[in-house]
């Protein structure tokens, strides 16, 4: 069974290459690596290597793997690396760069519901990423100020706006990749923080998050929808 899923995470790999969301070796050898199947409630294994989200409990999801792959390329992390994540799910995400970082880096994240946090712990615990990453339970959209700055930042849950915190916990030379914007569809920021403390912000794709609720994000799910019939769009 566990060579299947082997099977299909290579099968899987080599289409988000062709793809493009796959472009850098370094993320190739993560989705590899990262058991993707180990992650995900057992009445969803049979999914875990097809693209797309599938429910992890609490009405949260893990995100589709060409979405982890192509935020992991945005991101850009370095094997070294401090990186903070905003939005732990299962803990896939941050196996995944938490392989790239290595052992001389480290990945912090911050999830909001302890289930859940409970959740990826047992999972990095089983997959041996646990000594690489530590889950915080609190309110990611604050940032995690005692292990800032990070080199990298990565919101994994929708937010109305950058929330400040993160960019001031960004280091000089440091990039924050996050959705932002209402529910259904975001897009993704990605920002440079230059050396000199200047900001430079590029917007990418356009995804599909749940909610980042907190004192920097949306107050609960009915206020990130609800921004959705003010704006006047129609689905
Ligand atoms: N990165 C995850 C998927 C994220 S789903 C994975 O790899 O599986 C988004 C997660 O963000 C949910 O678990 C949700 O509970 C969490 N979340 C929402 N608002 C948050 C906040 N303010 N702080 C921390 N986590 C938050």
């Amino acid at each position: 069974m566990s060579s299947d899923f082997t099977l299909r995470r290579a099968r899987l790999v080599a289409i988000l290459k062709d793809l493009g969301y796959i472009r850098s070796s370094k993320v190739e050898r993560a989705m590899l690596a990262v058991p993707r199947e180990l992650f995900v409630p057992d009445d969803v294994r049979e999914y875990a290597y097809d693209d797309r989200p599938l429910p992890i409990g609490y009405g949260q999801t893990i995100s589709a793997p060409s979405i982890v792959a192509h935020m992991t390329e945005l991101l850009d992390p370095r094997p070294g690396d401090r990186v903070l994540e905003i939005g732990t799910g299962s803990g896939y995400q941050a196996a995944i760069l938490a392989e790239i970082v290595g052992y001389q880096g480290h990945v912090w994240s911050i999830e909001r519901i302890p289930e859940l946090a409970e959740f990826a712990r047992r999972n990095l615990e089983r997959t041996g990423y646990i000594d690489r990453v530590t889950v915080i339970v609190g309110d990611g959209s604050l940032g995690y100020k005692p292990e800032a700055p990070y080199d990298r930042i990565m919101v994994t849950a929708a937010a109305p706006r950058i929330p400040e915190p993160l960019v001031e916990q960004l280091k000089p030379g440091g990039r924050l990749v996050a959705p932002v914007g209402p529910l259904p569809f975001q897009v993704l920021v990605v920002v440079d923080k230059r050396e000199d403390g200047s900001i430079e912000v590029r917007r990418d794709l356009e995804v599909v998050f749940v909610p980042l609720i907190g004192e920097y994000g949306w107050k609960n799910e009915r206020e990130a929808i609800l921004q959705l019939s003010n704006s006047g769009v129609i689905i």
